[in-house]
């Protein structure tokens, strides 16, 4: 006899990291390309004395800066563990089992996965077009059974974002029972003032709740930290569902640091801005056909040939995140990184037209 596991956790698809390796350069998981800030290592370091000791199970601190920052009152607040966390948390708040959550597709990989461990039913909705989200297929496929509508911006792997009044239009037509969760996890890379800020529309929606995360434009993914902002009985429903003790003091006293330093952050992120808007560029110039990315990363259509292109890539020294079949997500990094994959893409595509062009050169010699 051995113990009898759920059945779903066989069928669950399994989270696909970024791959890593030592002497490849990683451009496969939209981390932030900069080392910590030096203020914010050293009190994490000096945070790391306590480690025999739990840390604050209500992030006073934490809460009260991210409090400050935005300008809500601490118990529109619930901090988690990254946002896949706090993430978790809203699904052990708000779903019984059977009840539908509709998610975005092809999108973040956690989306698939967590609300399924709640015994959800996932309702996946392609994108549109451009890339982004088609909101009106997603306000389309809410049901009676509908507890949660998931919206990424900018969409983690294609960089889209969404406009404001698209959004806005959106959350009109959802149910003012069924909540919205609004994945903002790249919204500090966003340059585009037509592009929805969630903090703009939080206060007049009810339903709305927003996840944001210190893993990306903060730069402190390895420490797990991330929170959600919601009107205050979901935001207190959240807080009920936290893994008590999650976030370190570690954790707590990098992300309370960081706030603290916007300045050096806003800076940082100011230089991935602008590189992704010279890499964007380029690639365009090159002949690639792209989406507008508002994040940390540029999106590949590399199709069929994906799988080919991540090779070729390893092969220069990169790494890059490929889905199979559909193309690859490239995370901007330093300049000399970015200009490595630059040429390596500039060769895949030239590469093809030059093959096309000399055939057709020896075809005219040979005629
Ligand atoms: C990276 C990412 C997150 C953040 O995950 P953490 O758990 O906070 O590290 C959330 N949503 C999306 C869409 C992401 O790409």
């Amino acid at each position: 006899m051995v113990p009898r596991i759920r059945t779903i956790i066989s069928e669950l698809p399994a989270y696909v990291p970024g791959k890593d390796h030592p002497d490849l350069v990683k451009m496969s998981s939209n981390e932030n390309p900069f080392e910590p800030l030096p203020g914010v290592l050293e009190r994490a370091v000096a945070a790391a004395k306590s480690m025999h000791r739990y840390p604050d199970l209500f992030a006073t601190e934490l809460t009260a800066a991210i409090s400050a920052k935005f300008a809500v009152p601490t118990g529109w607040i619930s901090v988690g563990t990254g946002s896949s966390g706090v993430l978790q948390q809203i699904m052990q708040a708000v779903v019984e089992p059977g009840d539908e959550v509709v998610h975005p597709w092809r999108s973040f990989e956690a989306y698939p996965i967590i609300p399924r461990l709640s015994s959800a039913t996932v309702v996946a909705v392609p994108l549109g077009p451009d890339g982004g989200m088609d909101l009106a297929a997603m306000a389309g496929a809410v049901t009676k059974r509908t507890k949660v509508v998931v919206v990424c911006s900018p969409n983690n792997p294609t960089g889209t974002a969404e406009r404001s009044e698209d959004f806005v239009a959106f959350l009109a037509r959802v149910p003012e029972s069924v909540l919205v969760v609004l994945d903002e996890a790249y919204v500090e890379f966003v340059h585009d003032s037509r592009v929805v800020d969630g903090m703009g529309v939080l206060a007049s929606h009810p339903n709305l709740c927003l996840l944001r995360t210190f893993s990306k434009a903060y730069g402190l993914a390895g420490l797990r930290v991330g929170f959600a902002l919601a009107h205050p009985p979901v935001a207190a429903a959240l807080r009920k569902c936290a893994v008590p003790f999650g976030v370190s003091a570690v954790a707590q006293h990098a992300a309370v640091e960081s706030l603290h330093r916007e300045p050096e952050i806003r800076d940082r992120v100011g230089v991935v801005v602008r590189e992704r808007q010279r890499v964007r560029q380029a690639l365009l110039d090159q002949g690639w056909d792209i989406p507008d990315s508002e994040a940390n990363f540029v999106w590949l259509p590399t199709g069929e040939r994906t799988d080919e292109f991540a090779v070729t890539c390893q092969r220069a020294g990169f790494l890059v995140r490929p889905f199979s079949g559909e193309g690859c997500r490239v995370t901007i990094s330093a300049p000399s990184h970015n200009n490595r994959f630059l040429a390596t893409a500039g060769e895949w595509i030239g590469g093809r037209c030059h093959r096309r062009l000399h055939t057709s050169l020896r075809q005219r010699r040979n005629a």
